[in-house]
């Protein structure tokens, strides 16, 4: 984790606050913090903002979309209690920030944005970083990624009205996706759904605010 700044005493301060910030909200996975740890966040995010990289709030991004608040990337990625064999998919690609992560945990990851460009960007951070387990492409999420499925762990990270039916078919049995509902901007929740033999098992973990998933491809 480098500033622009370069001075390593700076840094290592605003690493140390970044951390405990992710404590502080419950993200308590060694594996999960240091995959954070990991992963600068500064360059997935552009221009003026990247010097509140470090702070927990979400910031703007390109085509009018947002790079999650850190803490809330930490709970999302701890409650799929992803395991080194797992194949995930993510539904919002972004900044690729949330994919870099858990590519550090999973053996393979395919995330998706309705936006060309967004998907473009991300995948230069990830030839920087190295990170060779992620496929990364423009499609419309809410059908999922048939071709691919089934997946260990599925995250959504834009709002649905629902936990889309494409997405809960593609869940493999045993499997877990989290996914933020909600009718409006203001009201949303994060869900955890779990694939048993049986069914499928829904728990409310905190309030949310997401941008919408929205169906087709984007302009841009
Ligand atoms: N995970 C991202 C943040 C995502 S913001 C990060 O780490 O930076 C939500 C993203 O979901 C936006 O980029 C938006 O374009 C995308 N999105 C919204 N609806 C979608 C859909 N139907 N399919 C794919 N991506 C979608």
């Amino acid at each position: 984790m480098t500033t622009r700044d370069g001075d390593p005493g700076a840094d290592a301060e605003r690493k140390m606050q970044f951390l405990f910030a992710l404590r502080s909200h419950g993200v308590t996975d060694p594996r999960v913090l240091s995959a954070m740890e990991e992963v600068d966040r500064a360059p997935f995010i552009r221009g003026l903002f990247a010097e509140r990289a470090y702070e927990d709030m979400p910031l703007p991004i390109a085509c009018g979309q947002t790079i999650s608040q850190p803490s809330v990337v930490g709970i999302m990625t701890q409650a799929l209690k992803i395991q080194p064999r797992d194949k995930v998919l993510e539904v919002g690609t972004g900044s690729g920030y949330q994919a870099a992560i858990l590519a550090k945990l999973a053996r393979r990851v395919y995330t998706v944005d309705r936006h060309r460009r967004l998907v473009h960007e991300a995948r230069e951070h990830f030839e920087a970083l190295d990170l060779h387990n992620i496929t990364a492409m423009t499609s419309d999420g809410t059908r999922g990624l048939p071709e691919q499925a089934p997946f260990d762990k599925i995250m959504v990270t834009a709002a649905a009205e629902d936990p889309p039916g494409p997405l809960l078919a593609q869940l493999a049995i045993g499997g877990i996706m989290v996914v933020p509902v909600g009718q409006s901007d203001a009201v949303q929740s994060l869900i955890k759904v779990t694939r048993r033999d049986t069914g499928y098992d829904y728990e409310e973990l905190l309030p949310v605010r997401f941008v919408p998933l929205l169906e087709g491809l984007g302009q841009e």
